[in-house]
């Protein structure tokens, strides 16, 4: 490339940036960011467990609930059975004192009062399986005791019944039949205490569940809620740092694309547009011309006028030139003081025409030279490149401030009055400043 000086960095400087800005801090968001995905799974598992923790509590005391509940059951029933019992033996006295005889053993008032004994010892032995082990043992053994003392008298008055000794007094079977009668109340009356006590532990147990489960319930919204509350927040604060991260990924590649001093798209911008509009005019055939342009003997601008004057005219003819351009040109900085314009859509006397009006606009007098090439068939960025940078050399050899194009012509015939002029006012800037102490 034409003397292309070391391109001063289009990056800004670190202290530029602000600080979330700076790569330290994109790193600490990034661990930040981390951090916070992080803590939203942690929660997550956290509601997981502690809704299982509340359904297998919840499982714990329904078994207990529901082993209360049949213990009441079967007491409910035994007690029932006890009535039975009183029931048929009555019925069995009635009818032995109504046949002053030996009691029939196919009577149906004997099978229905065995029956009864049976399902009560049947009950007897559910309501001992049901019990939890050493809990309320001694009521099964009580009815057990009342159990085994009936049966002792009652094998004993049945068969006096069946087989009434001669001679026995009617009164001491009575009196048998009397003492059965207390035995039976007797079983009958521990038969209601067990299950009034199996009902009082199952209904308290009912109510401390119930009690229980709406504490746990709440307990378990106000978690939940917490849980989702700093979830939701956490997920806000994400989202929120993502979307920043997004903002500043776009702003980092709009700086790689940029120039830092003249805010104009920067070389690597220019080179991607380049092989975009060679794609685009190999499909439509249409006209696409490249300029570069390189200010004149602008080292000694900023030997006389300083480097920070020097950076100004760099910006302002960056500034002016480009109001002169449509929005489909694009004007980029080389690098030094050097640009490229590339002008798509354009034929070559009106790139050169557009050049010319871009010398008038160049500031402080100061003017440039440029060298155009014409994109041909089977042309890329690289030749094209190369057959500017040739004109701009030649456009510098024959005196500087002035447009010559790649088949070495300058510029169209009704600019050279003003290029003259412009050369002149050039040499003239030059000399002074030759001769400047
Ligand atoms: P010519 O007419 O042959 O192009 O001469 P020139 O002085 O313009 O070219 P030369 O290559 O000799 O010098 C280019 C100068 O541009 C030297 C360098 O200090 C200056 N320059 C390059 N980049 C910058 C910049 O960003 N700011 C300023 N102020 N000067 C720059
Ligand atoms: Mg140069
Ligand atoms: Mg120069």
């Amino acid at each position: 490339m034409h003397n292309v000086p070391v391109a001063r960095p289009d990056f800004p400087a670190k202290s530029d940036l602000p600080a979330s800005r700076r790569p330290s801090g994109l790193r600490r968001d990034l661990l930040r960011d981390a951090a916070l995905a992080g803590l939203i799974v942690l929660l997550a598992i956290a509601l997981i467990v502690i809704l299982r923790f509340g359904a297998l509590a919840d499982t714990h005391t329904q078994v207990q609930v529901q082993r209360a509940d049949d213990i009441s059951a079967v007491a409910s029933e035994l007690q029932i059975q006890a009535l039975e019992l009183a029931r048929w033996q009555s019925a069995l006295a009635f009818e032995f004192v109504q046949s002053r005889g030996p009691l029939n053993a196919d009577a149906e008032s004997l099978h229905a009062f065995n029956r009864a004994r049976g399902r009560y010892a049947e009950l007897l032995a559910r309501l001992a399986t049901l019990q939890p082990p050493g809990s309320a043992d001694s009521q099964v053994a009580a009815l057990r005791e009342q159990l085994d003392r009936f049966d002792a008298l009652h094998g004993g008055l049945l068969g006096r019944l069946a087989r009434p000794e001669a001679g026995a007094s009617m009164e001491a079977l009575s009196a048998l039949l009397v003492a059965e009668q207390q035995t039976i109340n007797a079983l009958m009356s521990v038969s209601g205490q067990a299950a009034a006590s199996a009902r009082e532990s199952a209904l308290k147990l009912n109510l401390a569940q119930e009690s229980r489960d709406v504490a746990l319930r709440r307990l378990l919204m106000g978690l939940t809620g917490l849980i989702i509350g700093i979830a939701v927040m956490l997920i806000f604060l994400l989202r929120r740092s993502l979307v920043r991260q997004q903002e500043l990924m776009r702003r980092l590649e709009e700086l790689a694309r940029t120039d830092a001093l003249t805010q104009l798209p920067n070389r690597r911008a220019f080179e991607e547009r380049l092989t975009l509009e060679i794609r685009r005019a190999q499909r439509s055939g249409g006209p696409l011309c490249l300029a570069i342009i390189d200010l004149d003997h602008f080292k000694q601008f900023n030997d006389t006028h300083g480097h920070p004057q020097g950076d100004a005219l760099l910006k302002d003819a960056g500034h002016a030139w480009s109001l002169h351009l449509r929005p489909s040109d694009l004007l980029a900085r080389f690098g030094g003081e050097e640009f490229v314009v590339l002008l798509p859509d354009c034929a070559l006397q009106h790139a050169e025409h557009m050049l010319l009006r871009l010398q008038q606009a160049t500031p402080q007098g100061q003017t440039f030279s440029a060298g155009v090439a014409l994109w041909r068939q089977g042309d890329d960025p690289v030749r094209m490149l190369e057959r500017a940078d040739r004109a701009l050399y030649s456009a510098k050899h024959a005196g500087r401030a002035r447009i010559i194009n790649e088949f070495g012509a300058s510029a169209l015939a009704q600019a050279a009055a003003t290029l003259q002029d412009l050369g002149a006012r050039s040499q003239m800037a030059g000399a002074s400043r030759s001769h400047a102490p």
